[in-house]
């Protein structure tokens, strides 16, 4: 019998083998089901004034409880907020523990300016965008794209690897830190058909499978509420060729004033079931709570279907967004605070008449949509 051997079958050096092995499996298990963890990512937008930026900075801490996979920031249309959204970008990326994805809108903008933007993000150690075209100008019909402008997502996609294989192809150090931490580039995908821009579903699939090409490594999606929208749009996009990752965007159906918000911003129409729901109780925790309930079904739903996580709509508010997670079961038991009830402050609502001609309430017609900016 070898020394090994003997060390193996003594009593004692068996018990502490069998936990080192069992620790070992346990972690196994535990980097298994992590990987197998389904994506957890919030969209954040810079704030709109410097009064609202602590209340924007104690919301990013609560939300960082949860280790987000990434944290998305806006870009306001025509660039509006290039500066708050660099900003923001930055200190995520200096002050917290978060991976910022800065979204960058194209619209009306030469190559020239977008390119300095971009390179303005690289400086500073940006490494995942969110590329859209981005919509033109609402209540201008006057208004011309830049003759030398990038006219299209996929476009901005090419103009993004293009920039980057440039500066690799400039200096080897920064070659080497691109293999160590590569771009990233998600781009928008649309359950039901872009409303802004009046693309179909069949349309923008294409515009998607074009995105692919062009080098776009995931797809993030407008909000949806039904998960048969979610789940058709990844059976068509998968049939035309589509193979890259599409993560539902998912709001939070807490608030029925937000919910009509961004049926006016969006044009994706709010089912008339969930007004009902929320409108028919007037007291504000009982509200939060069905709309928590809702949205955990709709996540339940999409995840059962093969989402690869959720990208949660937070509108700088994290109660609503943690409680979503929480309710699918999706922080592990990692969130630190639990919203309390004098959190909720939702006012009593009316049910907005929202029946189409046709009497099918989520068809009804909608109000100029323009895109997921608040
Ligand atoms: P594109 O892919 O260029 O598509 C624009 C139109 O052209 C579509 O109708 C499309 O169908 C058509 N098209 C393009 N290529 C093709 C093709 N090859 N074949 C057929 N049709 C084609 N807006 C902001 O201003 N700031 C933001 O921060 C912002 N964030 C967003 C985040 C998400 C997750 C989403 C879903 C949207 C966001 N938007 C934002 C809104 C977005 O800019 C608008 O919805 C815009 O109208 C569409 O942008 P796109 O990137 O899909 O454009």
């Amino acid at each position: 019998m070898t020394v090994v051997a003997e060390i193996e079958t003594a009593p004692g050096a068996r018990h502490a083998d069998a936990a080192r092995h069992s620790r070992a499996a346990q972690r196994r298990a535990e980097q298994a089901g992590a990987l197998d963890r389904p994506t957890v990512s919030f969209e954040l937008f810079p704030p709109r004034n410097p009064d609202a930026a602590p209340r924007l900075w104690a919301t990013v801490r609560e939300l960082e409880t949860v280790e987000p996979d990434f944290v998305s920031v806006t870009y306001g249309a025509a660039g509006k907020t290039r500066q708050t959204t660099r900003g923001m970008v930055r200190r995520l990326l200096r002050e917290t523990a978060l991976t910022p994805i800065a979204h960058l809108t194209c619209v009306g903008t030469s190559r020239d300016e977008v390119t300095a933007i971009v390179e303005e993000f690289l400086d500073e150690g940006v490494r995942s965008f969110l590329a859209l075209r981005g919509d033109p100008p609402a209540g201008e019909p006057d208004w011309r794209p830049h003759p030398d402008g990038v006219h299209t997502a996929a476009e901005l996609v090419e103009l993004l690897r293009d920039i980057e294989s440039r500066r690799c192809g400039r200096s080897a150090a920064q070659a080497v830190r691109a293999r160590v931490r590569p771009l990233s580039v998600a781009v928008a995908a649309f359950p039901r058909g872009n409303h802004a821009t009046g693309g179909t579903r069949a349309q923008d699939v294409q515009a998607l499978l074009a995105k692919q090409h062009a080098g776009a490594d995931f797809a993030i999606t407008q909000v949806f509420y039904e998960a048969e929208a979610y789940l058709g749009l990844v059976a068509e996009a998968r049939a035309a060729g589509v193979t890259i990752p599409i993560v539902p965007g998912i709001i939070p159906t807490t608030d029925p004033a937000r919910l009509l918000r961004v049926q006016e911003l969006t044009g994706v129409p709010v089912p008339r079931r969930l007004f009902d729901l929320l409108g028919s109780t007037d007291d504000p925790l009982e509200r939060h709570r069905r709309g928590t309930r809702a949205g955990v079904d709709l996540v339940n739903a999409v995840l059962d279907g093969g989402a690869p996580g959720v990208h949660v709509y937070t509108y700088n508010k994290h109660e609503a967004a943690l409680d979503l997670l929480d309710g699918a079961d999706l922080v592990g038991g990692r969130r630190s605070s639990v919203t309390t009830p004098a959190a909720v402050t939702t006012p009593a609502v009316t049910t907005p008449d929202l029946t189409a001609p046709d009497g099918n309430p989520a068809d009804a017609a909608t109000t100029t949509p323009r895109g997921t900016q608040p």
